[in-house]
């Protein structure tokens, strides 16, 4: 039997199982932000409670065993899980400009992990790499919330450096939307990594009554629908789960979404050449996204090896973007970090060890 891990747990989880309560901020403290590398390490812990600790859970439920450097700066990393299944996470890092308290521009890294909430995934869309290996399992909380610790430690990021979180990685997180929510959980604790939900982004491929049903959670995160087409018969086509939910339903659940007063709800929309690059598409999403604060993120389809789907052209990714922009809907081109080594989105799956 696998020990459970202490990462898995809240800090009020911890609470009920140590006492007194203030044993859970020194825990917490320890992992979050000292980096602790053991339970030994923990001085402020009574020693029997520290060899209690040690025998009865890992403090880490995966290892980091490959790393791959872009040319770009993303990073992406293999973790082993306990029971030897893989996942991929990927550290990106962007420039960010500021202007500090005396008005001068500075400018300073801006990191991003993105990260799996699967092995493998159950939505099976045609254009996605990681579908093509199925689904093996979810990933716990304390696995979630790993793949941000593990890489923090392993580029020195200094603890109380805020980063944000994608879920973009291996696997459709509203599919383990109770480990998902926990993690979000996690994560945002003030004690721990203290990543407020505004910087954690959920991505989906579209489960309505899940979206309704984080919705309802309220935990504040930023919400990114993965919507790809904009009709139900070439949505299908990509998305098999589209016959159950379709676009209507993801555009009602989105509508109840509680979104921040200055954040927006991102569609991303993965454009395939001759597929969906049209203009025609253009005008109908615009459409869609009546009455919705939203911004639509284009992405490049990245290919790879036995996909019947191309990559578009860049004119043509420029003219639907033009086209959404001069009617006032907000939208960007995603650049497409990490292609070298097989990191951007889509390209992430299970490996042979
Ligand atoms: N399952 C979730 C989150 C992980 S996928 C979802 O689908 O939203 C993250 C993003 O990568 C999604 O928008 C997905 O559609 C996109 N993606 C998948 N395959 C891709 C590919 N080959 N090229 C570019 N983007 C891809
Ligand atoms: Fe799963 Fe997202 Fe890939 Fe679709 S795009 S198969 S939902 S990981």
């Amino acid at each position: 039997m696998l020990k459970p891990s202490i990462l898995d747990y809240t800090q009020r989880e911890l609470q009920d199982l140590f006492k007194p309560a203030f044993r859970a901020k020194q825990i917490y403290n320890w992992i979050y932000q000292q980096h602790a590398e053991s339970f030994e390490a923990m001085e402020n812990i009574p020693k029997k409670l520290r060899s209690e600790l040690a025998q009865n859970y890992t403090l880490s439920p995966l290892e980091i065993v490959q790393e791959q450097k872009s040319s770009d700066g993303s990073i992406k990393y293999l973790f082993r899980l306990g029971d030897g299944h893989t996942v991929e996470s990927v550290l990106l890092k962007m420039k960010e400009a500021e202007y500090d308290e005396k008005g001068t521009l500075i400018h300073h890294a801006k990191y991003t992990i993105c990260v799996s909430s699967q092995v493998g995934c159950k939505v099976g869309c045609a254009f996605c790499l990681t579908a093509k290996g199925g689904f093996i399992r979810n990933l716990s909380a304390g696995e979630i919330v790993g793949q941000v610790l593990e890489i923090k430690k392993r580029n020195n990021i200094a603890s109380n450096r805020r980063v944000n979180i994608v879920y973009m990685g291996m696997g459709e997180p509203l599919d383990n939307l109770d480990n998902l929510a926990k993690a979000i959980r996690i994560f945002s604790d003030e004690n721990g990594l203290s990543i407020s939900p505004k910087r954690q982004t959920v991505s989906t491929s579209g489960i309505s009554s899940k979206i309704k049903k984080l919705g309802e959670m309220d935990l504040g995160v930023q919400l990114a629908i993965s919507l790809h087409a904009v009709d139900d018969e070439l949505r299908q086509r990509l998305i098999p789960m589209n016959k159950a939910y379709n676009i209507a339903s993801i555009i009602e659940a989105v509508k109840a979404f509680p979104v921040n007063t200055r954040k927006r709800v991102m569609f991303e929309y993965l454009v395939i050449k001759d597929v969906n690059d049209d203009v025609k598409s253009a005008k109908k999403l615009i459409k869609l996204l009546e009455g919705i604060k939203s911004k639509v993120n284009l992405i490049y389809f990245n290919p790879y090896p036995g996909t019947p789907f191309q990559r578009p052209e860049p004119e043509r990714v420029r003219a639907f973007q033009e086209y959404l922009l001069e009617r006032g809907v907000l939208c960007t081109i995603r650049e497409s970090k990490g292609i070298d080594i097989s990191a951007a989105c889509g390209q992430l799956r299970e490996q042979e060890l």
